[in-house]
């Protein structure tokens, strides 16, 4: 094997531990000690778990014993964003409030994933419950991209991305509420989705917003997303939002992808320059390989931003409203029962979250609720219709997952509209529940510093097929 086993993808991985070029331990090992090397610099986990040898162990027997009949993921070391439970491990969703939080139950995804035998090295940071596109807002540090150390990595999924980008293991699990899988992903050069909405439970991941989370795969190539995926999918009685994984195929894949291009949207004010090229060449390579381009009109889309940031903090306010001090979590104790609140949400939650939870309170009082939440809602369906007519004329729409390459730190942490535009394109996909992926399309070239850029791309509902075909297309297309 020419290439170290921390940079083997799942698929590499599975294939070698089935003949026997590599053990279940050397594999876990060599994560192990790159996230050890590199970590202190990178930031990108928060906490490396003690090596689990029972289940490294089994992993080993049950691939020995099956073999190609043992699921891909077995003995493959992933790892697992912060707001995602694992039993007898900290969940803090990188928030003081949550810091010793130890998590009594397996979130759906993860005991999935412990059921395929997969291994888990430990959990990545990210911006404070999810809410940030550079993981700036992080209560414990920020996390460097692993291509330039003086740029963010993205958001929310930072330590992810970054894990999976530095090969600090094969595989990880984000979540994304309104990017925070695609954008990371995007800014580290590695390939990030979010699939529709349903098809992944969402039971043990920490609320962010209920109506637009989803967990998703951040990996080293499409086949590996498909891959995890596969393995996250499925309904769950412990989420009745869960679909059927016949939704998963239930949009039939052509070999000549028809890919929508809302030109007007890409060519506005905002889309970096190199960016915008980087795009355009991609189609043009997907054009050569056999893909047909067609125009589409998204004319309502400029809205979608201004909808999510009123939906998504209304949802935010409400799902935060638990942590009080009484129940779990941070709690301090002043003279009254009011001033307990007070003091435990006040020391608990860091300044995004802060900001959020004050915005959605107002968008839900009475007086402003019709104003702002009910439009935003109303919105969604406009939103959906929209998408609904162009995917009339083409199976995907692309766009580049963000207006611009990663950025420096504070940057934009001052300016919260400027670090709130990073989600322009990505939202959209939350708010209609459809699927969407982003896939490595080449670099820009910043201040000396090759970065990675992103190519995005939207299918209908159950379209997650089509989306992973997209991207796939793009890997292969030179
Ligand atoms: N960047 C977006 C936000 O700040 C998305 C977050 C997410 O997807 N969790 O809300």
């Amino acid at each position: 094997m020419t290439k170290p086993l921390n940079e083997l993808t799942i698929a590499e991985a599975a294939r070698a531990l089935r003949a026997r070029e590599c053990t279940v331990r050397e594999l876990w090992d060599a994560c192990l000690r790159a996230a050890e090397a590199r970590n202190p610099e990178l930031n990108a986990y928060l906490e490396l778990f003690e090596p689990d040898t029972a289940a490294i162990d089994a992993a080993q027997r049950r691939i020995d014993a099956e073999g190609d009949n043992a699921p891909m993921l077995c003995g493959i070391p992933l790892a697992v964003k912060d707001n995602l439970l694992i039993e007898g491990k900290i969940a803090s969703a990188a928030s003081k409030m949550l810091e010793n939080y130890v998590a009594t139950y397996d979130a759906t995804v993860v005991r999935k994933l412990k059921d395929a035998g997969a291994l888990f090295l430990g959990r990545t940071n990210m911006d404070e419950f999810a809410m940030g596109s550079s993981t700036e807002h992080s209560a414990f540090g920020t996390t460097k991209n692993p291509a330039d150390t003086e740029r963010v990595p993205g958001g929310s999924s930072g330590g992810s991305a970054a894990a999976v980008a530095a090969h600090l293991c094969i595989a990880a699990l984000g979540s994304d509420t309104g990017g925070s899988i695609r954008q990371p992903a995007a800014h580290t050069g590695i390939v990030g989705m979010k699939p529709t909405y349903g098809l992944v439970s969402r039971s043990g991941l920490i609320a962010m917003g209920s109506s637009l989370d989803q967990v998703g795969p951040l990996t080293k190539t499409v086949e590996d997303a498909r891959a995890l995926l596969d393995a996250i999918s499925g309904p769950d009685p412990l989420d009745g939002t869960t679909i059927g994984k016949e939704t998963y195929h239930s949009v039939s894949v052509p070999e000549r992808l028809t890919i929508g291009v809302p030109r007007a949207l890409i060519e506005q004010d905002g889309v970096h320059a190199g960016l915008r090229k980087a795009f355009t060449e991609t189609l043009a390579k997907l054009e050569a390989a056999g893909h047909i381009l067609v125009d589409v009109e998204l004319p309502m889309s400029p809205n979608a931003l201004a909808a999510y940031y009123v939906i998504m903090p209304a949802e935010v306010s409400a799902n935060l409203a638990r942590l009080d001090g009484m129940r779990y979590g941070h709690a301090a104790r002043g003279k009254t029962l009011l001033e307990d609140y007070l003091l435990s949400r006040t020391e608990g939650f860091g300044a995004e979250s802060k900001r959020r939870i004050l915005l959605g309170t107002f968008v839900l009082s009475s007086g402003y609720i019709d104003a702002y939440y009910r439009k935003a809602d109303a919105a969604r369906e406009v939103l959906r219709g929209e998408y609904a007519q162009a995917f009339a004329a083409c199976d995907v729409i692309a766009f580049p997952t963000t207006p611009s390459p990663a950025f420096k730190f504070g940057e934009k942490s001052g300016d919260p509209v400027a670090m709130y535009l990073e989600d322009v394109f990505t939202v959209t996909a939350n708010l209609t529940g459809m699927p969407a992926i982003s896939v490595p399309m080449g670099a820009v070239t910043e201040g000396g510093k090759t970065l990675p850029v992103g190519i995005h791309f939207t299918a209908p509902h159950g379209g997650d097929e089509l989306a992973l075909s997209a991207a796939r297309a793009v890997e292969t297309a030179h």
